[in-house]
């Protein structure tokens, strides 16, 4: 049927439509619509990048043709959390569909961030509370807190008349996430008792028997690391995993390093962290990143963006020796607190092997428990669980 017949497919009001214009069955672009009583609704607007398996394209996203077709039925966006896979494509596709975008403060702060360095002059970010109920057209929506690897990922119940969803987002257990609120296991309790149609389980591995472990288990290990090393220490980690980047200023004071960050998108977000009371106060002031090359390596901890080998990042860009304010020298230290993504494994071989080659020794995941998902892994119960897309910038 043609898209813009706005005579087709018009939500009637004995129905709750699920429908996923990108994100289900694949990695990243995650873009799902609820449709109810004549009214759509989005949650999430991700992007994937190419990587490895398209050279050619440097993001990807889902088409919004569906939607843009007939926005004047579409009540708002709603998003989870700020990874780029649910956020990304706001930059590029926001201007088809000039709806309200709903977003708890981190994200809200992150993605206005967005909008304004793509030239949008207009402001349709509407912040929203932790853990805030209102209606939205003929939807209840309620925001309901989990953790994962950056502030503030929420799960969003969908209530109707017909029945409620719950839509997870990103999301894992974490008793001890370092910043922010834990989840809410009352809220999620009292959530497996209601007679939900379905949950919309929207995580990488949210199938997968087993557990994850907390950011509050990796001080330990990377202390114990950082106190081996006699050169320069640097980490490169997610630029929006707060959480860890807390952990690494606090290793680094523990062993009496300077701690900076190298890398604009890390600045930007611990900025915003900041902004939004996530970054501790007692922390010493970080230090400026054209001032770390000129402290004696054993006193230089840095945490730096580029763990997925980007080529053009602050990683790379040292692993090639052509970083304005920092250089390698034998002896000096380089941590992975980060997974390696699939697809991506070609770029970050080839970025440790130029750590390599600079004589820096290389510790990943692998060598040393430096890392946590942020993703779950546990087996589902009793409810419909519909797997849809992971977040693949922010394991
Ligand atoms: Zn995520």
């Amino acid at each position: 049927m043609p898209l813009n017949d706005s005579a087709h497919l018009i939500p009637t009001t004995d129905e709750l439509l699920f429908l996923p214009l990108g994100g289900a069955g694949e990695i990243g672009m995650n873009l799902a619509l609820y449709g109810h009583d004549g009214a759509w609704f989005m949650v999430d607007m991700g992007l994937t990048f190419g990587g490895d398996a398209f050279p050619e394209h440097r993001v990807m996203m889902a088409d919004p043709a569906f939607i843009a077709a007939r926005r004047e039925r579409l009540v708002g966006i709603l998003l989870t959390h700020g990874h780029e896979d649910h956020v990304g494509a706001l930059p590029y596709l926001w201007r088809r569909l000039r709806c309200p975008i709903l977003a708890t403060p981190f994200t809200a702060a992150f993605v206005r961030q967005k909008l304004a360095g793509a030239g949008i002059e207009e402001d349709p970010v509407r912040p929203i509370a932790l853990g805030e109920r209102f209606q939205l057209g003929p939807f209840g929506v309620e925001y309901i807190g989990m953790t994962h690897s950056i502030p503030e990922s929420n799960g969003i119940l969908i209530t109707t008349p017909v029945g409620a969803v719950f839509h997870s987002g990103d999301w894992k257990l974490d008793d001890r996430p370092v910043v922010g609120r834990r989840y809410d296991p009352d809220r999620l309790h009292a959530l497996s008792r209601a007679p939900l149609l379905a949950m919309v389980c929207d995580s990488t591995n949210a199938v997968v028997p087993g557990s994850t472990g907390s950011e509050g288990d990796l001080f330990a290990p990377l202390l114990e690391l950082a106190s081996q090393a006699s050169g320069r220490i640097l980490v490169t980690s997610f630029a929006s995993n707060i959480a860890r980047l807390v952990t690494l200023a606090r290793v680094a004071e523990a062993v009496g390093r300077r701690f900076g960050l190298v890398g604009q998108a890390m600045a930007r977000m611990v900025a915003i962290a900041r902004g939004c009371g996530y970054w501790p106060g007692d922390l010493p002031e970080l230090v400026d990143p054209r001032h770390l090359g000129l402290l004696p390596p054993q006193e230089v901890f840095a945490a730096c963006t580029g763990s997925q080998g980007e080529p053009g990042s602050a990683l790379a860009r040292i692993a090639e020796d052509r970083h304005r304010d920092l250089s390698l020298d034998p002896g000096d230290a380089v941590f992975f607190s980060s997974k390696m993504i699939p697809g991506n494994e070609a770029s970050v071989m080839r970025v440790q092997q130029r750590l390599k080659d600079l004589g820096a020794e290389i510790v990943t995941d692998t060598d040393a428990p430096i890392h946590v998902s942020g993703h779950p892994a546990i087996r589902p119960r009793r409810i419909c669980a519909v797997s849809t897309a992971g977040c693949s910038r922010r394991p």
